[in-house]
């Protein structure tokens, strides 16, 4: 969309490009274009440029409302309605769509002539467990997809033939104009209304009985999606060719992607698994043994060697109880497990007397009397850090905010900051 007095500018090449007089009929048109572009087709050994001139000119001509905007305005109003050109269609399907989609060459029709659009892929978030990742499972997931009619083999129609949309004399697209001002104009290009884009009607006695002309049916269709071992998140599963079906469309494709759930015990990185376990601190000192029960069920034992200490934080590794490698499966990754050791909040005095029999001995030297008596006695608090650290900066934020209410000016502030 736009508005504005476009300039004047070169509104007769159109015309010199198919040979034909300013006021060409249709007919006229339709012969100067059939002429030519048999004779450019580049399968025929024709120059591709000259041959989408004849397209792009004939593609304006052949469109009376389009016509009437070139013959007032030229080319360049136009190009600009269109989006930059942006909205003129590739010359061999103008070429094809003239030909009804037949080759004028005879034959099977020509390679180029009736290029195909690749049709939507269509993607769908698969939700699957890290024991499935870890296992592999396969799924089968039912869908309804439009397949093209079997009756009427994608033509809509019982005999097979349809019309030029005389909405839009079969591009499929219209342009309206509307004048703004006396040298405004806006044009806007939108899908024909009377053959939903596509160029082409069906008559209502020939319309297909089975896809009532739509050339399309829904059908159910389940397909088994394999998920395999060592799979990552986020992993595409494509199924080529699968997605809706459409006329004179190459069929995109259904595209599953993993999203791994979240499990309550194992995280998983890459092909490494992590696992948290907490011990008591007389297991960290003289030893422990667990079961982990596995993603795939098994238990397994894990226990410290005779004599280790486990510290605080401090992690360990299984090799090859990670996750399957993709592909590869036979090889794991490793499975780590992350310690934190609980600690007593209190002992007796009987605790301390028995534990510093067994502990090594304290590293601090006994301090004497004299050294004592210098220095001043301090209290410990018990702390929570992160809470302190929380109000500190809420009280920082609430000074500068004061200080700012008060001083608007920056000059106060420096002075009062040198004295
Ligand atoms: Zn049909
Ligand atoms: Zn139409």
């Amino acid at each position: 969309m736009f508005g504005r007095a476009p300039k004047k500018s070169d509104n007769t090449k159109y015309y010199a490009i198919l040979g034909v007089s300013k006021d060409a009929s249709q007919d006229d048109l339709k012969k100067a274009y059939r002429k030519a572009a048999i004779k450019n087709h580049p399968d025929k050994g024709g120059d591709p440029e000259k041959f989408k001139e004849l397209a792009q000119a004939y593609e304006v001509l052949s469109d009376p409302e389009k016509r009437e905007i070139y013959d007032q305005y030229g080319e360049d109003a136009l190009k600009e309605g269109m989006g930059g050109g942006g909205g003129m269609h590739d010359p061999f399907d103008i070429f094809s769509s003239f030909f009804g989609g037949g080759s004028p060459f005879g034959g099977g029709g020509s390679s180029r002539g009736r290029r195909q659009r690749k049709g939507e892929d269509v993607v769908h978030s698969l939700k699957v467990s890290l024991e499935d990742l870890y296992k592999g499972t396969s799924k089968k997931l039912s869908l309804s997809r439009n397949v093209i009619c079997s009756r009427c083999k994608g033509k809509g129609s019982k005999s097979g033939a349809s019309m030029q949309c005389s909405g839009c004399q079969g591009t499929g697209m219209k342009v309206s104009i509307r004048h703004l001002g006396p040298s405004m104009i806006q044009q806007m290009q939108h899908p024909c209304n009377e053959c939903k884009g596509t160029g082409e009607s069906i008559s209502d006695r020939d319309r297909c009985p089975q896809c009532k002309g739509e050339k399309v049916i829904q059908e159910k269709k389940v397909l088994e999606v394999h998920v395999e071992k060592g799979m990552q998140n986020g992993q595409k599963i494509t199924f080529p060719g699968e997605a809706d079906e459409a006329p004179d469309t190459v069929t995109g494709d259904i595209v599953f992607v993993l999203q791994q759930k979240e499990h309550p015990k194992f995280k998983r990185k890459g092909d490494d698994l992590f696992v948290e376990h907490t011990l008591a601190l007389t297991e960290a000192l003289c030893g422990f043994q667990f079961i982990l029960t596995h993603l795939d069920g098994r238990q397994l034992l894990i226990k410290s060697n005779p004599g280790e200490v486990v510290k605080p934080d401090q992690f360990k590794a299984i090799n090859d109880e990670g996750m399957p490698m993709y592909q590869r499966p036979f090889m794991k990754g490793k499975l780590y497990i992350h310690f934190t050791v609980e600690f007593p909040d209190s002992l007796s005095p009987e605790q301390v007397k028995g534990l510093q029999a067994v502990l090594p001995a304290k590293p601090s030297v006994a301090l004497t009397d004299m050294e004592l008596d210098e220095c001043e006695e301090t209290t410990l608090h018990d702390v929570n850090m992160e809470e302190e650290m929380r109000r500190k900066q809420h009280a920082h934020a609430q000074e500068a905010y004061d200080e700012d209410d008060e001083m608007p000016g920056g000059a106060q502030r420096v002075q009062c900051a040198q004295q």
